[in-house]
């Protein structure tokens, strides 16, 4: 079987290498990805712990980007109202769907990545007040070492009647968070908080330092709505609660 792979990658141009291993390895018609379109009989394995179908093998997404598609789709106005959208640290995929929509004034940010449109530290936007309708940012506060003052920037920058998704790992054991910042080596960060760049492990008090920062906090479970059959269909988490932020009008 090696005999013929290596063959086959001989005699097959490199640039279609990515898509015949698409083809071979994963298509089918088991799982679909809600954030690309693609059809596949499996996907791929991530994360540590492993979990098995965890990220598409077309478009990289993970569970929680499939959960968050779905509910931009089917609970919120995001791809029919005409919206002035700032996403933190982009996923490739999403940025691509946003630029696409005719209705948003889409943004992206990140302090380094090059794939965003600006570069800045989320604890010093430099931005004015009171500028976007509608925030993503997901998985990025268990980065940032002061965290409450993204989010007090985060709520800043967002209009009076928008709303931000602020989403973020959380250990739904822990009723407090952890956080030590005298815990600096990636082996310690990985043991104590989950993964070598994270810098505290959030527990159920998050949504706390969310209302702190000034948002109005709604915890949805989506997922209650959705059929077994969907969920297993578009390889999301058994659980995974959606924390729509909002800042009051005036
Ligand atoms: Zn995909």
């Amino acid at each position: 079987m090696n005999v013929i792979k290596e063959i086959l990658k001989k005699l097959i141009p490199e640039k279609w290498h990515d898509q015949l291993v698409l083809v071979f390895k994963y298509y089918g018609f088991q799982y679909t990805c809600p954030c690309c379109g693609g059809r596949f009989r499996r996907m791929r394995s991530a994360g540590s712990p492993l979990r098995v179908n965890a990220q598409c093998p077309k478009c990289q997404c993970f569970e929680r980007h499939r959960l968050l598609i779905l509910y931009l789709k089917n609970k919120t106005g995001f791809f029919k109202d005409n919206l002035k959208v700032l996403d933190i640290a982009p996923m490739e995929f999403f940025q691509k769907i946003c630029k696409g929509a005719p209705n948003l004034d889409y943004t992206s940010a990140d302090i380094s990545s090059p794939l965003a449109m600006m570069h800045f530290d989320l604890t010093d936007i430099p931005l004015p007040d009171n500028r976007f309708d509608c925030i993503i940012c997901y998985h990025v506060l268990e980065h940032v070492p002061d965290d409450m003052k993204a989010m007090r920037e985060l709520y800043r920058v967002l209009k009076p009647g928008g709303w931000a998704l602020l989403q973020v790992p959380i250990d739904v054991n822990r009723r407090e968070t952890f956080e030590d910042p005298g815990v600096t080596s990636p082996e310690e960060r990985k043991r104590l908080f989950g993964q070598d760049d994270h810098v505290r492990l959030y527990g159920l008090d998050f949504q706390d330092r969310l209302r702190e920062a000034g948002f109005t906090v709604r915890i949805e479970d989506y997922q209650k709505e959705l059929t077994s059959a969907e969920i297993k269909k578009y390889c999301l988490l058994e659980k995974e609660d959606i924390y729509i932020c909002a800042k009051e009008q005036l």
